[in-house]
C-alpha cells in the first residue's frame, strides 16, 4: 500500500509524463457527456467521438432522447458495440432525467446513480468532468494500475476506489483519475507495459517484483 506522500509524488510524476491528461470524450452539455460515457463502455473514446457529432447534431437534449425510438438510436451508435443495451440505457436515463429531474442532469453522485443504466463509474465521471466534483472513477485502466502500482490488491473496482480516495487528497482525485487513465492507455498498457519509459517505476510494486535479483 502507498502512503499519502508517495501518492502525491506518483501523481506529480504522472502529471509530468501526461501534461494533457483530461477527459478525451467530446461533449457540449452534461447530458451529452452522460451519453458519451455510456457509449464508451467496452469502446474507445476515439470511436465514441466519431459517432457523437452526427448523433448530437440530430438529437441533443434529454427530451429528444427520451422520445427517440430505440432502433433509431441503435443505428447511430451501432459501431460502439453493445448498441442494444447502450441505446436502452441512454433512453431510460433520458426519460428519468425528464421525469424526475425536470430535464437537468443531476449533479450529485447519489442522484446520478439513480438514473437507469448509470453505475458508479459513469456517475463519478459525469460528476467530476461535467460538474467539477472530486471523484475517482475506476475503469479498467485505473483498476489495473491501482493493482500494479500497489495501491490495492483486489479485482473489485470499489476496493480500488476506496484505496485511491484514501491515498490521494480529495482535491487531487480528478487529476489522479485522468493521469492514471492516460498512463494506462499510453504507457502501462494491459498486455505490454512500457516500464522503461515509465516515470513512476521506482514507486511501482509490479516493477519492483519483476526486477528483484
Ligand atoms: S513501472 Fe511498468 S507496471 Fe509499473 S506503472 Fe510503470 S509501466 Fe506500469
Amino acid at each position: 500500500m502507498k502512503t499519502a506522500a508517495q501518492a502525491k509524488t506518483i501523481l506529480e510524476q504522472l502529471e509530468r509524463q501526461h501534461p494533457d491528461a483530461q477527459c478525451e470524450l467530446d461533449f457540449g452539455t452534461p447530458f451529452q457527456l452522460l451519453v458519451a460515457v455510456i457509449l464508451s463502455a467496452q469502446c474507445t473514446d476515439k470511436r465514441v467521438n466519431e459517432v457523437t457529432p452526427k448523433l448530437f447534431a440530430d438529437y441533443s437534449t434529454p427530451e429528444q432522447f427520451a422520445a427517440m425510438p430505440q432502433e433509431t438510436l441503435e443505428r447511430y451508435i451501432f459501431s460502439c458495440g453493445f448498441y442494444h443495451n447502450k441505446a436502452a440505457h441512454i433512453i431510460s436515463a433520458a426519460k428519468d432525467i425528464v421525469e424526475r429531474f425536470r430535464g437537468e442532469v443531476p449533479s450529485t453522485i447519489e442522484e446520478l446513480m439513480t438514473l437507469a443504466g448509470v453505475g458508479r463509474k459513469t456517475a463519478n465521471v459525469v460528476y467530476a468532468v461535467a460538474f467539477g466534483g472530486n471523484a475517482i472513477a475506476v475503469d479498467t485502466h485505473v483498476l489495473r494500475l491501482a493493482n500494479r502500482i500497489g495501491f490495492v490488491d483486489s479485482d473489485r473496482p470499489v476496493d480500488a476506489e476506496n484505496a485511491l480516495t484514501k491515498a490521494f487528497a480529495p482535491e487531487d482525485w480528478s487529476a489522479a483519475h485522468h493521469a492514471l487513465i492516460f498512463h494506462g492507455r499510453y504507457v502501462c498498457t494491459a498486455r505490454a507495459p512500457k516500464c522503461g519509459e515509465c516515470f513512476i517505476r521506482e514507486y511501482c510494486d509490479m516493477y519492483a517484483s519483476l526486477n528483484k535479483r
